[in-house]
């Protein structure tokens, strides 16, 4: 490469598709020079330095050769939060921002209509499989007045996650621990809300080997299995763990409204409803302990 290449010949030399050049490169601006995003057009005869230009073109490769930006930037927004993401965790996606504001309308509603015997209590809420705590986070931004516990069985995302939750100043509402869905969690606990978003594609769908889901850690993405076998240990097993009237909110696949449905009521959980995501796609289904 020519050493002298201003940002503008940078960005027009590369292959990638345009937007995702400028977010690369603004990363390195930023990185390097603390520099904003404008400065890729106020800026655009500036010459980087070697160690910039190195990291550039490091950035450019890796993206050539399909690696997400989230993991590329080591960043992703997310509902109301920025989070840390690396390879350890799934990268969270915009159709996750409907479960939280499902749980987060929940919460108004426990909040506005207090029951007597629970006046004050902050709400309760159980995040299954929390990987870069994404969900939990979220809540406990919006919702000062919850409790989280998140759990996974994965060390690596609980250290991501434990890291954002020290970013974002929210140590003090979330608790993470280590195990398998509900088998970390004590006997007594009971929650006013259960939230998830498990791995729920099919072993065989061939999305798993496309685009940024390469990438992703595959236990997190699929069970290996239907699709199905995570819902089902989540689901029949919340009623043991909700309030009387708790709610449980699970993000499924386009496709698995139907068996969903089944498992909540084969759980005994009243109330279902499966809520659609911004592409119209049945996505959330909820239910609830019967009160
Ligand atoms: N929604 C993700 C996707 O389709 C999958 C996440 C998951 O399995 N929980 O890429």
């Amino acid at each position: 490469m020519d050493a002298t290449q201003s940002l503008k010949s940078l960005l027009s030399n590369c292959t990638l598709p345009a937007s995702e050049a400028r977010i690369l490169l603004a990363h390195v601006l930023e990185k390097h020079y603390q520099l904003p995003r404008s400065a890729l057009l106020s800026r655009d005869d500036m010459v980087l330095s070697p160690a910039a230009q190195e990291d550039w073109q490091s950035l450019e490769s890796r993206r050539i050769d399909g690696e997400p930006i989230a993991y590329l930037l080591g960043k992703k927004g997310f509902h109301d939060i920025e989070l840390i993401v690396g390879p350890g965790v799934l990268i969270p996606r915009p159709e996750t921002e409907l479960l939280v504001d499902v749980v987060l309308s929940e919460i108004r509603k426990l909040t506005e209509l207090p029951k007597p015997d629970k006046q004050g209590e902050p709400c309760k809420i159980l995040d299954l499989g929390t990987g870069s705590g994404a969900i939990a986070l979220a809540i406990a931004k919006s919702a000062p007045n919850a409790l989280l516990i998140a759990t996974d069985q994965s060390e690596d995302a609980l250290n991501i996650a434990q890291l954002n939750a020290k970013e974002l100043g929210l140590e003090h509402q979330v608790t993470f621990v280590q195990g398998s869905w509900y088998q970390p969690l004590d006997a007594a606990m009971r929650f006013d809300v259960i939230v998830s978003n498990p791995p729920y594609i099919a072993n065989l769908d061939p999305h798993l080997s496309q685009g940024d889901l390469r990438f992703e850690p595959s236990s997190a993405l699929t069970d290996f299995a239907s699709g199905l076998t995570c819902l089902e240990v989540i689901i029949s097993q919340a009623d043991q763990y909700l309030t009387l009237g708790g709610l449980i909110a699970v993000e499924h696949g386009f496709d698995q409204s139907e068996p969903v449905i089944q498992l909540m009521s084969s759980a005994g959980l009243t109330d279902v409803e499966v809520h659609q995501d911004l592409a119209g796609h049945d996505r959330v289904t909820t239910g609830r302990r019967p009160a």
